[in-house]
């Protein structure tokens, strides 16, 4: 297909994104993290769409330069929240990356990726299957009808929080069986950065080995909402449901019979998948109250409206200097709040909040690693 015809056919669907969005008066330019960051027009929601829009009227070329900025969102719908017209500017931007990785101009970490990812099967090119197999110990690789999804990033940064994601689970039902195959990855990282020929042959093999169970669980929402919409909604498999650790925990939570509460200042930070994308606010703020001694801590802007850590959207990859002043604005309002664990839900926030968490004196956790410590 002709260049000109595949960059109208790819944008399509986001037509009228690209139009709202580059005619706008940058009314949710105020909360974009990257364009914060940045300080940068370029890089507003307005100002990334309108370099789509100048490509798909053929009036500019899609270069290396503008190809960078298509990768300065980390994928929040912050922008959303305070749009008129419940915009997600995402879908465009993954759109145009696509283009941009068919054409070898994306940046020059996005290009490397898909190499790394096909070595192992997930983006950390490791053997993640090994790590859960040694984590379950014999247990819970059986056939059963419930799945449990740890997802790549939590099985490669925190195989400890897995450990203790299983005391809780095995409190709950014994009846559980590990993912534990070869390619421990949803494919969001290449569909996000526009490896789609990659995502595509993965979609595959993992809808193959997904389908027929009862419910799916994952510790990470960005598995969650992948699993769900690309996956389940669009009839590739069918799964009784795909729910969030944090559900299954609030719903259970009666059969933990867990011993004594949290005296530290615990804050919640609201993951942008877990969040804004499957609208899943009450669970985490329910177990955090059963199990705080005086209740917990929220952010100045919380739920739909929370800040992000910087994480998402492959953000860390091509733009690991945004990411990293993102993730640090995010714990400079946690310190003025005086929190003393940051508890999330979310590997990812987790990974990008933990380094600056540190530094600041802030303990970074998984809300289940805090449910387990009271087993
Ligand atoms: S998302 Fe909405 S508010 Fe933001 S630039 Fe687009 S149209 Fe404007
Ligand atoms: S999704 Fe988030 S990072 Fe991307 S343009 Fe919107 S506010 Fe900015």
């Amino acid at each position: 297909m002709a260049v000109e015809q595949e960059i109208q056919k790819r944008l399509k669907p986001y037509e009228k994104e690209i139009e709202y969005c580059s005619y706008c008066p940058k009314l949710c330019r105020f909360a974009c993290p990257v364009a914060n960051f940045t300080c940068s027009e370029a890089s507003t929601p307005t100002g990334k769409m309108t370099i789509l829009k100048l490509v798909k009227d053929g009036v500019l070329e899609l270069d290396q330069d503008s190809a960078q900025l298509l990768y300065q969102c980390s994928g929040c719908i912050l922008s959303r929240t305070y749009c008129e017209h419940q915009i997600e500017v995402i879908g465009a931007f993954e759109a145009g990356r696509s283009l941009a990785v068919e054409r070898g101009l994306a940046p020059a970490r996005v290009m490397e990726f898909a190499g790394r990812w096909q070595k192992q099967g997930n983006p950390y090119g490791k053997d993640l299957a090994s790590t859960l197999k040694q984590i379950s110990n014999g247990r819970h690789l059986e056939n059963k009808k419930v799945l449990f999804f740890s997802g790549c990033t939590m099985t490669n940064y925190f195989p400890e929080t897995i450990k203790e994601i299983l005391k809780v689970l095995e409190r709950i039902s014994e009846e559980f069986q590990i993912f534990a195959e070869e390619k421990i990855c949803c494919g969001y990282p290449l569909y996000t950065t526009g490896h789609w020929k990659v995502f595509k042959e993965h979609q595959s093999w993992l809808a193959e080995r997904l389908g027929g169970y009862d419910l799916i669980i994952s510790p990470c929402p960005t598995c969650v909402w992948f699993l769900k919409s690309q996956y389940q909604e669009s009839g590739l498999i069918e799964v009784g449901a795909i729910k969030h650790i944090t559900e299954l925990v609030s719903e259970n939570f009666t059969q933990l019979s867990l011993k004594g509460k949290i005296k530290e200042r615990v804050l919640y930070h609201d993951p942008c998948h877990l969040g804004r994308y499957l609208g899943v606010y009450q669970a985490p703020r329910q177990i955090l109250q059963e199990i705080t001694e005086e209740g917990y801590l929220e952010f100045y802007e919380n739920q739909e409206q929370a800040n992000c850590c910087g994480g998402g959207g492959g953000l860390g990859l091509s733009h690991p200097e945004i990411a990293r002043g993102i993730a640090r604005a995010r714990i400079q309002e946690a310190v003025e709040l005086g929190a003393e664990i940051l508890a999330s839900a979310c590997p990812m926030c987790e990974r990008m909040l933990s380094r600056p968490g540190k530094e600041a004196g802030i303990k970074v956790k998984d809300l289940c690693e805090l449910v387990a410590e009271l087993i």
